[in-house]
């Protein structure tokens, strides 16, 4: 049987304002950014999902109705870009909250799916799942199943899979694609393996790993954006330039390739939530 398509998800942001500084406004290069990624996914005819930042969206809502327009899911990426693991419960629902409003504001229909700033949901606050639920989300993607200094959930199972709470609330997690190599799990989804990687490499990974299951791909519109540290007016030390720029100008080709080889969709169109195993964080040993 052919593999599904890989879910395309967005973070949509602006990288001085998610990265750098977190009380910077939100520039005009993040909306420029954003709509040449929309010409790229118009190009290639597919259909993704945006998780878009509240403070990118009070700012440039007309970019928001354009993805709405040309057929994209508006999903929330919280509003200020603060990482769960920094908020408290009542934090966090505030932050949902004001993203959520104003996201549903400007394109009139309910936003179900979450991604957290920086992958920042992990086995210490999983009641972020149950905050998300009663704030009435339906899924989430902020769990990547590796083992990283800053992030990750080296035992979560690495398919989608419907998220049974210690508080009973269920919600679908699509966990970021990850390949099993040499007994433990590799970004596979997106970041910096997938810029650095040689494209073939790369799209002979992510094929080997749709066979097994769902993919989830994710980006950022600056990725596709080369000239972003040259154009910045303060100073990015050459280290994060580096790690943060490396292999932006081949972005667009490899997305390109990778798109016509094997397609695109969002989450939600991967296939119905009642295929998908139940997964107890708490009570279950994770499978792998
Ligand atoms: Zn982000």
């Amino acid at each position: 049987m052919k593999p599904a398509s890989p879910a395309i998800t967005v973070d949509v942001e602006d990288w001085p304002q998610s990265t750098w500084d977190r009380s910077l406004p939100i520039s005009p290069r993040a909306a420029d950014n954003t709509n040449h990624l929309l010409d790229l996914l118009a190009e290639l005819d597919v259909r993704a999902t945006m998780f878009v930042l509240g403070k990118f969206a009070r700012v440039h809502a007309g970019v928001v109705r354009r993805m709405l327009a040309e057929g994209h899911e508006v999903a929330s990426h919280g509003d200020g870009h603060v990482e769960v693991n920094r908020l408290t419960p009542e934090e966090f629902a505030r932050d949902l909250e004001r993203s959520k409003s104003v996201l549903e504001d400007i394109t009139g229909e309910p936003v179900r799916g979450y991604r957290a700033p920086d992958f920042s949901i992990g086995r210490e606050n999983l009641w972020a799942l149950d905050v998300l639920a009663e704030s009435g989300f339906t899924y989430d993607s902020s769990i990547f199943p590796i083992r990283n200094r800053r992030y990750g959930v080296p035992d979560w199972p690495r398919g989608p899979a419907r998220v049974r709470t210690a508080h009973g609330t269920e919600l679908v997690e699509f966990p970021i694609s990850t390949l099993r190599f040499l007994g433990r799990n590799w970004p596979l989804g997106g970041g910096g393996y997938q810029r650095l990687l040689p494209g073939s490499i790369f799209r002979m990974l992510a094929g080997t790993a749709m066979r097994r299951g769902p993919f989830v791909f994710y980006c950022h519109p600056y990725e596709f954006d080369p000239d972003e540290f040259d154009a910045l007016d303060f100073e990015v030390p050459a280290r994060v330039r580096l790690h943060q720029g490396l292999g932006r100008r081949r972005v667009a080709d490899r997305f390109r390739a990778f798109v016509r080889r094997f397609g695109g969709c969002r989450p939600i169109d991967l296939c119905r939530p009642s295929d998908w195993p139940v997964y107890h964080p708490v009570r279950d040993a994770a499978p792998q």
